[in-house]
């Protein structure tokens, strides 16, 4: 299957005006990405470095990158010279390796911080703890060109709704409790997926990531 435009607006009329939908476009070909860039979508996601590094010189020059996969240290420069949005930060020194490649770019570059808020042990992440310790308020004073423009979670892969509430709650709890640190920027909430999407908003939710839904199922 290809771009899903029903899908997409039949989301978009769901959502309040202040949630903004990124396509998860991981493994799927850039056509399909120009199928979804021509009903208007500017904001796509990528979880792969070296994927986003073939199609993005592919792609028009007014794409908004979103990378929300795991990042290596050793990855960051590929994509520092354009990369939009990193909603994946999850540890001290990846922020260090951003700082010094946004540095080299002369550019600022924005990012979202990753809180573990699921039960699975594979997830990455901050926890609610770790964040609210390492976000004190002269954080924006060492790293000079990152922008901190909020948090981002992932729930687990449960059906059980008590269990995803939770875990969408204490990332709004936490993205809260940050932000009169953190300032103006700090504004997005990235939450929801295809399957849980709904949920997130109710939660709070200001950028969902939603992939199979709009693509089709991957491989
Ligand atoms: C793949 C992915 C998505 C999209 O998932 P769907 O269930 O296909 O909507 C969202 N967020 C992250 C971090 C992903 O890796």
């Amino acid at each position: 299957m290809a771009f899903n435009s029903t899908a997409y607006h039949q989301i978009k009329l769901a959502l309040p005006d202040n949630v903004e939908v990124i396509a998860v476009s991981k493994t799927k070909p850039t056509s399909d990405i120009l199928e979804a860039y021509a009903v208007g979508i500017r904001d796509f996601g990528e979880n792969y470095v070296q994927e986003l590094m073939e199609k993005q010189p592919e792609l028009p020059s007014d794409i908004r990158w979103h990378f929300i996969g795991h990042l290596q240290s050793n990855k960051v420069k590929y994509i520092a010279p354009y990369v939009y949005l990193i909603h994946g930060v999850d540890k001290p020194s990846l922020l260090d390796e951003i700082q010094k490649q946004a540095v080299k770019n002369d550019r600022k570059i924005s990012v979202l911080i990753q809180l573990h808020v699921a039960q699975e042990e594979t997830k990455f992440g901050f926890s609610a703890d770790e964040a609210l310790s390492f976000f004190s308020d002269t954080i924006k004073d060492k790293y000079s060109h990152i922008i901190f423009r909020g948090v981002m979670a992932m729930a687990s892969f449960v059906e059980d709704q008590q269990v995803l509430k939770d875990e969408f709650q204490s990332a709004k709890r936490v993205f809260d409790l940050l932000s009169p640190k953190m300032g103006s920027e700090w504004r997005s909430l990235s939450m929801g997926m295809s399957s849980d999407w709904q949920l997130a908003v109710q939660e709070g939710s200001t950028m969902l990531r939603i992939g199979s839904t709009l693509f089709g199922s991957r491989n």
